[in-house]
């Protein structure tokens, strides 16, 4: 845990007009509850502020109170890179390495303005100037609610800045049932609870809002490319561009199935193994002490939480896996 102080944040804050807000590479709902959060709450102290994101996020975050006042850096690179260059201050979401932003990272090191990370991923790089990190928080709005309640202004949270909250504590939580859920968690979901937002409107617009051809994606991926390995307490999924393709894929349409293995007796890994824009993206999660961040660090460039982490390859999809398949063994 590395936190400065409020006195810190309180000066940075009176001495910030304008507030640039960044969250990570292909963003979540962790990644926009927290940043649109953040947002709302900085506009009710006056600020001017702006959220920017690398790139494109799934059609079911686009509910979110602010959602309208996001830039994607990948549609106005001109505008927001003008934004940061201008900003006061820079609040970092949700990660805590430049290689999450992709080309958005090269922004940001050009930038002279204090940084601020707000996050829970393992190991942070040191280009911040304050932190407020924890890897024991469930989720980056964990995190945000303790800083605006830290900061004397837990009265401002209000509907539309809890709705935000919620989706980022459900979606990082596998709706309230990872072990980052604690008494501290549910305590404040009962806070965000007196603001009147409804919980079950909140599930329903995330998870009750996918398409015909997703569904049908799952029921192939499930029926047709899980794998397990041999020996080992791992089942994993592969998945070419072409039948993501197949299937109409959009963005956000396989979160979630690497966590279907772990429903059979047994399983202590999974991974999911996908093409994308010319490259290999994989996602991990482990059950325990495993440490799927370090793994994921030392083989596919990648980082993450100990229980679920992800990466990148550059190596083809096939190689990929047998790469995996050889390198998962010495986890056990
Ligand atoms: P997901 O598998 O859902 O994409 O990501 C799981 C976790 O690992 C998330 O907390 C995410 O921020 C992190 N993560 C995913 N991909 C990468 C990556 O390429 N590098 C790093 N450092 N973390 C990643
Ligand atoms: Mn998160």
């Amino acid at each position: 845990m590395q936190k400065d102080s409020f006195q810190k944040f309180k000066k940075l804050l009176k001495n910030s007009q304008n507030i640039a807000i960044v969250t990570h590479w292909s963003p979540d709902g962790d990644a926009m509850g927290s940043s649109l959060a953040l947002y709302l709450f900085l506009f009710k102290l006056n600020k001017k502020v702006s959220v920017i994101v690398p790139n494109a996020y799934p059609d079911f975050l686009h509910w979110l109170p602010g959602n309208k006042q996001v830039i994607n850096f990948q549609a106005n690179e001109k505008k927001a890179e003008k934004i940061l260059m201008s900003a006061d201050a820079i609040f970092t979401l949700d990660f805590n390495s430049y290689k999450r932003l992709e080309k958005l990272g090269n922004i940001l090191e050009k930038t002279e303005a204090p940084k601020v990370l707000i996050d829970h991923h393992q190991q942070p790089d040191d280009y911040p100037t304050l932190y407020f990190h924890d890897v024991d928080a469930c989720s980056t709005c964990e995190l945000i609610f303790d800083f605006i309640v830290g900061l004397g202004e837990k009265k401002l949270i209000d509907k539309k800045i809890a709705a935000c909250l919620y989706t980022g504590l459900m979606t990082d939580t596998g709706s309230f049932r990872y072990p980052s859920v604690t008494h501290k968690t549910h305590l404040i979901l009962s806070e965000l609870l007196k603001t009147g937002i409804v919980p079950s409107d909140i599930h329903s617009a995330v998870y009750d809002n996918y398409s015909l051809d997703r569904l049908k994606l799952l029921g192939f991926a499930l029926n047709e490319k899980l794998k397990m390995v041999p020996g080992c307490p791992v089942a994993y999924f592969t998945l070419t561009e072409k039948e993501l393709s197949t299937f109409n894929y959009q963005k956000g349409d396989i979160e979630g199935l690497v966590n279907y293995p772990f429903s059979i007796k047994g399983i202590k890994v999974c991974a999911l193994f996908n093409e994308s824009e010319g490259y290999v993206k994989i996602s991990f999660r482990s059950k325990g002490k495993i440490d799927m961040n370090l793994f994921a660090r030392k083989y596919f460039s990648g980082g993450g939480h100990i229980n679920a982490a992800g990466g990148k390859s550059t190596l083809s999809l096939k190689d990929t896996e047998s790469k995996f398949v050889e390198l998962v063994k010495e986890l056990f």
